[in-house]
């Protein structure tokens, strides 16, 4: 079953996180077991200040947790050094954000391209790659823009064309679609659906919003730094908007 057992893309055991020492130390978590199977697309929710951030921080490589064991593929995240981690982020991870952070004055095309520049891509292997990513976020035809000149739906639509040009197991989303009206969130949803669908991407997404978690197929909701509830559901959620 996916999701569960020693077959889990993503496996956290007791993992823990305490900001600061002493007097002024906080545990932010307190103790998350979480298993993620491959191609999951997971909804994480919860109160401001539960924990999620530093969650999917942990999950990203971004941030190393204070105990617990993080296993990504059988591998232990927690024992890996620096660099070693950067390599784990860059090869088997994408991101995506709020404030969808693009270089400001750079073209959709460079700044997809920018991931496989960090790798050490050639030249026409990037451009081609990029190309393609923005075709499959329906950007074909925008490449020479810069962000100023796209919409919010269309800068968060480069964003994650550069999550997925190195072809990522896994999207960490981090509220994709809190800067955007309804109707952009919808389609900013769909295409995440389309992604985890059509291309098996993990996808791994914090969200406020009951009508975006409903596109996601598990819910996870954390409360004080640990996962108070863990919902799955049929995917009809998902097609039915
Ligand atoms: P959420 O994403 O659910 O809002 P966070 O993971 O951002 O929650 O934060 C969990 C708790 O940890 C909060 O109380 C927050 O203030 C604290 N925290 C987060 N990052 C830091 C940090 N770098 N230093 C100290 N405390 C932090």
């Amino acid at each position: 079953m996916s999701g569960q057992g020693a077959d889990a893309l993503i496996r956290l055991v007791g993992i823990t996180k305490t900001y600061g020492t002493g007097q002024a130390a906080f545990q932010a978590l307190r103790g998350v077991d979480l298993d993620i199977g491959a191609g999951e697309f997971v909804a994480v929710m919860g109160p401001s200040g539960s924990g999620k951030s530093t969650a999917m921080n942990v999950l990203g490589c971004l941030d190393t947790p204070s105990g617990g064991e993080y296993l990504f593929r059988g591998v232990h995240v927690e024992r890996l050094e620096r660099n070693q981690r950067a390599l784990l982020r860059r090869h088997y991870l994408g991101f995506v954000f709020q404030g969808f952070n693009l270089l400001a004055r750079t073209s959709a095309q460079e700044n997809v391209e920018l991931p496989l520049l960090y790798r050490g891509e050639e030249a026409g292997a990037r451009h081609a790659a990029a190309r393609a990513a923005l075709a499959r976020v329906g950007l074909a035809g925008w490449e020479a823009h810069t962000p100023a000149e796209l919409s919010g739906g269309q800068q968060q639509r480069v964003a994650i064309a550069r999550a997925i040009v190195t072809n990522p197991l896994v999207l960490l989303a981090d509220e994709p679609t809190g800067n955007l009206d309804s109707q952009r969130s919808h389609e900013i949803m769909e295409l995440l659906v389309a992604l985890n669908r059509d291309q098996g991407i993990t996808v791994i997404m914090v969200t406020h919003e009951p009508d975006m978690a409903a596109y996601a197929r598990r819910v996870v909701r954390f409360v004080d730094g640990r996962v108070a509830s863990d919902e799955r559901r049929e995917a009809e959620a998902a097609s039915c908007s």
